[in-house]
Parts: structure tokens; sequence; C-alpha cells
């Protein structure tokens, strides 16, 4: 049958891609991962920034007013100063009793509005009464012409002024109002402030802002250590300028440096500053969204700063919980995809099994057919056969008779001899006891009629032998080993006579599957060929011995004659082979005998003995009953 051709193909081919895919899938997915977290992370950022910014606008807005309205709580204060008439007496006329007046007044009037100090100056800058006049460090007398909030006032502008006390060294919010009387300023009045409630606030609401001024110095700040921190570079001109100006003392002024500025809006932008390592142990920067506007009717601003933390925080879990997302979407794509493929090799094996299955019942089929016509065409040939066999039976049966005809005919000479030489007796001894009788001599005639008795009941004998030797017999049947060579014998005993033949006989009383007549007829053959054969020896000897050989009885038929020469044996068994010379031989003895042993189940072989003659080899099957050994 032919081999169905492989389903899969090669597995170095099938392994190659896989392989790959393994290799490079979990790279892939890593990969796919960091990227997918990462985008996440900087949109959640965004997001975050953009909401936290729209938070802090509000925030800004609010705190912003806060601090205004801190600012601008003491703006009418030094105006207030225009109404007190000693305030004015003492610049238009400055006398002790005046100014000592006039002190009590600021003081008194600095201890309601919780002010720093409150004083006087007069038109060329040195302070003529003072709220904090009783302090050792007091400003009496103190020549502040140089300040510009006395510059701006006394040109009649409002002054504003963040500075650091030249006496104090405190830093201070001073507001300076130019005194009017009758149209002219005739002096200053100045309240200095302190903003770090403002601060103080803030850092209870943990807020981190800071207020920077006109100069881009931090004025105010919830964190202490940007204070008077300048927020914009600073050139040196700018520094020089600042350090004359004595504005901020002599505070050494730096740029609030931060390690990364990123402008993300107009006022809003995204600062990064090393953390301070005292109060956060856990980063080393810390960035912040810091959103500015201007404070009304100051030229400061406001600045917010909103920890990013976090907001990064959250921004990094959301990263981590969608690569975490991906992988898991991964994983089950992948699960998914080694199922699918699963599926579909079971499917496409199931497949090519029902195809091979098809294709089986399919050649199963046609050889059915094949097998069907071999099958009735093996019929038809056993039909003919047992028609050619029941015509070669039939043919077989009448040469089987045809040679038993042959045997009688050539029997007949020596028949009509056995029965002439009783006859011719009988006829003698029957005129005799005519005679006798006649005589009446009974006794004799008794004798004689015992003798004829004798004489007919052997022709009896030979005349049975001759009728039962001519009947058609049968394939199947049992026969007597004994009795067919005493028959055989008894059929050949005339010419036993003649040829003063040394029979030995060994061989066992068995029954044989073959019908008794058959056997006898095989025996006669075999017996009468060996007679033949022996016809020129003086001394003839033949011998009948047999025995149970391989389950069958092995009957040998052995001569003293002048044996069988090679061209003979070709056709031994032929029909109508014969070397018997004129009318003694028909051919037909050994074909017979060999056709009838055959048809019983056994056989019939020549063999040459060392000894020399002839012997022949009849093999029987026994029957079921038969003995088993001799
Ligand atoms: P027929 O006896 O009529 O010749 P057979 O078929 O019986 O026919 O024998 C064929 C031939 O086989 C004989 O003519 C003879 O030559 C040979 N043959 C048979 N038996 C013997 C034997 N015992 N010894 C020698 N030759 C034999």
């Amino acid at each position: 049958m032919k081999c169905d051709p492989p389903l899969s193909p090669p597995p170095s081919l099938a392994v190659k891609p896989r392989l790959i895919r393994h290799l490079f899938l979990p790279p892939l997915v890593i990969l796919l991962m960091i990227a997918l977290g990462y985008v996440t992370y900087l949109y959640s950022e965004k997001n975050g920034i953009k909401a936290l910014s729209e938070n802090g606008e509000r925030q800004l807005e609010l705190h912003a007013r806060t601090v205004e309205s801190e600012i601008n709580k003491y703006n009418y204060l030094p105006s207030v100063l225009e109404l007190e008439s000693n305030v004015s007496d003492l610049l238009n006329d400055p006398s002790p009793e005046l100014r000592s007046k006039v002190n009590d007044y600021l003081e008194g009037l600095n201890r309601r509005s919780r002010s720093r100090a409150i004083y006087v100056l007069d038109t060329t800058g040195r302070v003529l009464a003072t709220s904090n006049w009783r302090d050792a460090d007091s400003y009496l007398g103190e020549d502040l012409s140089f300040r510009a909030y006395y510059q701006d006032a006394i040109r009649g502008l409002p002054g504003r002024f963040y500075g650091i006390g030249s006496t104090t060294g405190e830093p201070g919010y001073y507001l300076a109002h130019g005194l009017e009387e009758k149209g002219r300023i005739i002096g200053v009045a100045v309240i200095k402030v302190r903003l770090e409630a403002l601060e103080e606030r803030w850092q209870r609401a943990r807020l981190e802002a800071f207020v920077s001024d006109e100069n881009g110095i931090i004025i105010l700040s919830s964190d202490p250590a940007r204070r008077l921190k300048s927020v914009r570079p600073l050139t040196a001109d700018i520094k020089e300028r600042l350090a004359r100006s004595l504005q901020y003392y002599w505070w050494p002024l730096n740029e609030l440096m931060p390690l990364e500025r990123e402008s993300i809006a107009d006022g809003v932008e995204k600062l990064t500053f090393p953390a301070n390592s005292s109060v956060d142990h856990e980063h080393t920067v810390v960035s912040y969204l810091a959103q500015t506007c201007d404070l009304a009717d100051t030229p400061w601003h406001l600045t917010l700063l909103t920890p990013l933390e976090d907001l990064r925080r959250e921004a990094a879990n959301q990263g981590m919980l969608v690569a975490v997302a991906c992988a898991l979407a991964m994983f089950l794509l992948i699960a998914w995809n080694e199922r699918r493929k699963v599926i579909s090799t079971r499917l496409a094996a199931r497949e090519a099994l029902e195809e091979a299955n098809n294709e089986l019942e399919r050649r199963i089929t046609e050889r059915t057919a094949d097998l069907r016509a071999s099958n009735e065409r093996l019929k038809g040939q056993i039909r003919e056969r047992r028609q050619a066999e029941e015509t070669l039976r039939q043919a077989q049966d009448e040469l089987v008779q045809a040679g038993k005809l042959a045997a009688i005919g050539q029997m007949s000479t020596s028949i009509a001899h056995e029965l002439n030489q009783p006859l011719a007796a009988l006829r003698t001894l029957s005129g005799n006891t005519v005679r006798f009788l006649e005589r009446g001599a009974l006794e004799t005639a008794s004798t004689n009629l015992r003798t004829i008795n004798d004489l007919v009941d052997r022709m009896g004998r030979i005349t049975a032998s001759l009728r039962s030797f001519a009947r058609r017999g049968e394939d199947k049947g049992q026969a007597s080993l004994a009795k067919a060579v005493d028959a055989a014998l008894q059929l050949l005993a005339g010419r036993l006579e003649k040829s003063a033949l040394d029979l030995h006989q060994q061989f066992d009383d068995v029954e044989l599957a073959i019908d008794q007549t058959r056997l006898e007829q095989i025996l006669v053959n075999l017996i009468g060929n060996a007679l033949d054969a022996m016809q020129a020896q003086p001394l003839p000897m033949l011998w009948l011995e047999g025995e149970v050989f391989e389950g069958r009885y092995r009957l040998r038929v052995r001569d003293n004659g002048h044996g069988i020469d090679a061209e003979t044996r070709k056709h031994l068994f032929e029909p109508f082979f014969t070397t018997k010379p004129g009318e003694q031989g028909l051919g037909l003895g050994l074909t017979l005998s060999a056709s009838l042993a055959a048809a019983a189940g056994g056989s019939l072989n020549a063999e040459d003995p060392a000894e020399g003659g002839t012997m022949f080899v009849l093999v029987l099957p026994l029957v079921a009953t038969g003995i088993s050994s001799p």
C-alpha cells in the first residue's frame, strides 16, 4: 500500500519561527510595557498638571487677594497723620515739647495699629518723631533721605517700599505719605509694617508661596531659605545698584536657581529645586508647579508653588498600572493565540485524519470491489475447476474401470486356466463318481463328491474376486490391509504358483481410509508388475513390509526384478506407458494405482533400493480407530 505524504512540514522548518518568536517576544513585550507605561505616565502627568494649574489659579487668586488686603490695610495710615495738628506743628516748628507729644501720639497709634513703627520725617528726610523713640535703636534724628519711599513721598507720590531697616537690620514694608499743608508738602509720614503674619499663615496652611518685589527679590516666602533671593538672573550692575540703594541693607543677594525650569504657559512654570535634605530625606530634588500673578497696586508678584511629587507618584502608579494591564493583555493575547494555534493544529490534524480516513475508506471500497470481482472470478474458476475435477474424476473412474477391464482381459488367460483346470477335474470326477455309484462304491463316490464340492467353492471364490475387482468403488471407505493383500494374492495365485515366488510379509493389519476394492486393485497392479519384472529371475523374491509413518501407513512392495532404468522412470506414471511386449501391457496399472492412492489422500512412488530390484512405496491415511504403531 502506498504511504500517505507527511502532514506537517519538516521539523527544522517548523522550529525556526517559533525559536525566533520565543527569543524576541519577551523583550518586545517588556519594551511595549515600558513604552505604554511611560506614555501613560507622561499623559497622566500632563493631565494632572493641567488640573493642578486650574486649581492653582483659583488658589493663586485667593491668596493674591489675601496678600493685597494684608499690604493695603495700612495704606491709609500715614495719611491719617495729616489730621493731627501736633504733627504739622512739629514739622513747621520743631520743639522738644511737640516732639515728645508727637512721639507719644505715634507710639500709641503704632500700638493700636499693630504696625512695626510710625515716624515722621521733615522735608530733608530727617526723623523728627517716631513711635520707637524709647528704644535704643530708635530712628530719631536719623537721615533717611536716601530711602526711595521718602523720595517718592516728598514728590507727592505714594511711597511703597520693602527693605531692610538700616538701623535695626530688620526687614519691613514701608508706606510713606507726603504730609500736605495748604498744598505744600511739609514732611513725610512713614509706617513700617511686618508681613511675617502672611508667611506664618502660609506655613500653617502648608502652602508654598513667595512674593517677589519689583527687583525680582523674594521678600516674603513660606520657606525662609528662599527669602531675599532673586527670581531673575542678577547681573553685576544690578547687584551694584541694589547694594548702593541699601534697600536690602548689606544682605548678600543670590539667585534662586532652579535645577530645571520649564515654561508651561504664561505665568505657569515647572521648577525643580534641590530638596531640602533636612526636611525631605526621600527625594534629592523637588519639582513644583509655579504659578505667578501680579499683585494689584504694587509692582510685586505672588508665586504659588504646588509640589508635583504626589501627582508624579500617581502618574507613575497609573503608568505602572497600564504597563501591568498591558502585560496582562499581552499574556492573555499570547495565551489566546497559543490556544487558537493548538485548536487550529488539532482541527488540521482532525481534518487530515478525516481525509486519510476518507481516503482509506475509498481505497477499502475500491479494494473491496476489486476483491469482490476477483472473488467472483475465483468462484468462477473454482466452479470451472470443480467441473474439470468432476470431469477428471469421471475420466479417472472410467480409466479405473477401463484398467480393471484391461486387467481382467490380461488375467482372462490365467482365469481361464484357473477355471478350466477345476472344470476338467470336475468332468473327470463327476464321470468317475457316476461309474462308482453304478458299481455301488459309495465310499469312493462320496469322496469324489466332496472333492467336487471343494473345487466349486474355489471357482466361486475366483469369480467373486473378479466381480469385486470389476465393481466401481468409492474414494472414501475403509479397507483392511491384511484382507486386501490376501485378496490380491488370491487373484494372482495362479501366477504366484508358477513363479515359485519367495514371499516376505511384514506389515500390520491396519484399517486404511480407502475403499477395499481400490486397495486390492492397487496391490494386484503392484504385485502383478513385480511378478512381470521377476520373470527372468531364477529366485524371485517379493517383500511386503509396512509401518506407521508420520501418522499414515507406509507399505513398501519390493522385488528383486530387473529394476527401472532412468528413461522408464521419467514416464512411469504416464497413462499407456508400458515396456511390456505385445498384448502383455496396457500402461494403465501404475497410473490408476497412483490416482486411486491420491484420491484417498495418499501417494504412490517408485524407488531404487540399494539391494537392486524395484520398490514401490504406497502411503495411505489410517482410519482414526486404526493402530498407532506396529
Ligand atoms: P503395464 O504393466 O501394462 O506395462 P503399468 O502402468 O503397470 O503398465 O507399468 C508401466 C511400466 O512400468 C511397465 O511396462 C514396466 O516397464 C514398469 N514397471 C512397473 N512395475 C515394475 C517393476 N516392479 N519392476 C520393473 N519395472 C516395472
